[in-house]
């Protein structure tokens, strides 16, 4: 195990009445790293993002972010520790515009969301600005999130997601519902974000391209269990991975 790594997973195992979600899933992301989570429908991928988030709770096994052990933490406090997530339903105020949604996050990371409602201690556009700018919507920044189109409204919440400076950011199903290209677009700029600024990713994607083009490594699970990992070109050539997974 490598103990320098921002995320450190040992052996989570989840249930359900009978069902084995996860059983004993082990990983580690390194900062600047991105490491997808792949496998077939019901393999346990959104169970073990639900784990890291605090959403469930581990039955047994060690979540280790920076070194402090947060398995079983309640998903505020994980967040607060620098878990970051987007989430396939989008999580911005349609009729605020997209700087007020990214100004309501910095305000909400520096405990301090109710002075949104306060003109005078209103948290300062820069800040917000700047962020946009990273994720290449500082054009959009006055308009209304209810109005953007979807790629947009993605980047919208990556830059809500940055806000709280996170360490580690999950994305489950990131691209889910968007053309090929938006895909291409919103993976290469969250891989250009996680290397720039040294945060980890964690992320599923059924896009194999996708997948194989934007990972450092990839981690394949099966009914709940680890069937291969490795680098793409690794993955890509495991012959369980083509049975079980890819179907050839
Ligand atoms: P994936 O995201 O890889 O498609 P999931 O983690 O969603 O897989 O699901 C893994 C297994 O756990 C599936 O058999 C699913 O039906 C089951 N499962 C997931 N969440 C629950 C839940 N809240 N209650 C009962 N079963 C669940
Ligand atoms: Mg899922």
């Amino acid at each position: 195990p490598r103990q320098d790594m921002t995320l450190l997973v040992e052996d989570i195992h989840k249930s359900f009445g009978g069902v084995q979600a996860v059983a004993g899933v082990s990983l580690s992301v390194g900062a600047g790293e991105l490491l997808a989570l792949i496998g077939p429908n019901g393999a346990g991928k959104s169970t073990c993002f639900n784990m890291l988030n605090g959403q469930l709770k581990p039955d047994r096994g060690r979540i280790v972010l920076k070194g402090q052990d947060i398995a079983g933490l309640p998903p505020r406090r994980i967040w607060r520790l620098g878990v970051g997530r987007t989430f396939q339903i989008t999580a911005t105020f349609a009729s605020m515009s997209v700087l007020e949604n990214v100004q309501m996050a910095l305000l909400s990371h520096a405990h301090r969301l109710f002075d949104i409602w306060n003109p005078v201690t209103r948290e300062d556009p820069a800040r917000a600005m700047a962020l946009l700018e990273r994720v290449g919507m500082a054009a959009q920044a006055q308009r209304p999130c209810g109005v953007l189109a979807y790629g947009d409204l993605k980047r919208v919440e990556l830059a809500i997601a940055l806000a709280n400076d996170p360490a580690l950011l999950l994305m489950d199903e990131p691209t889910a519902g968007m053309a090929p290209s938006e895909r291409v677009a919103l993976m290469e700029l969250t891989a250009n974000i996680a290397r720039n600024s040294g945060i980890a990713v964690l992320f599923t994607e059924h896009d194999m391209e996708v997948v194989f083009a934007h990972a450092d490594r990839i981690l394949v699970l099966d009914r709940g269990r680890p069937i291969a990992e490795g680098l793409p070109a690794e993955v890509r050539a495991d012959p369980r991975v083509r049975e079980v997974y890819l179907g050839t």
